[in-house]
């Protein structure tokens, strides 16, 4: 999988966020693992209110959605609403499907930050799973 130096980018913005967050609270005690967290593996709930209570409940400060194919439309306006707490999303469907790869091409050409899930009775070794890691013309 590749990257653009802008996402490459924008994710290191957001670790900075996070460490500025940190370093600018009165109580670091505040936060309950002891520093910021960001969720990197947040499967998206129906509402914007059970997504900010799911964090919250975790103790975490922000989460990175990782979503189906369907719902990106979901996690993109979760972001707009809360774009604090949700900095990014990934995508994930089914990749023994014939056409995954040009699905998760198109869903990362639409926004998505990468994808993730690749566990559908796929050997990791197998040439259908190398196919996912192969960089791509852009
Ligand atoms: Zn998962």
């Amino acid at each position: 999988m590749s990257t653009s130096r802008r996402r490459f980018l924008a994710s290191m913005v957001s670790v900075a966020a996070a460490r500025v967050l940190w370093s600018e609270s009165p109580d670091q005690t505040a936060f309950p693992w002891g520093a910021p967290v960001i969720d990197c593996h947040f499967h998206p709930r129906p509402t914007l209110e059970a997504n900010l209570a799911h964090i919250d409940g975790s103790g975490c400060q922000a989460a990175y959605l990782l979503a189906r194919l369907g719902s990106a439309d979901d996690v993109k306006r979760f972001m707009q609403q809360e774009p604090s707490h949700f900095p990014g999303y990934s995508v994930s469907t089914n990749v023994t499907a014939a056409d995954a790869i040009a699905l998760l091409t198109a869903a990362v050409k639409a926004g998505a930050h990468g994808f993730g899930e690749v566990k559908y009775h796929v050997a990791c070794d197998s040439p259908r799973c190398a196919a996912f890691m192969r960089p791509r013309p852009s």
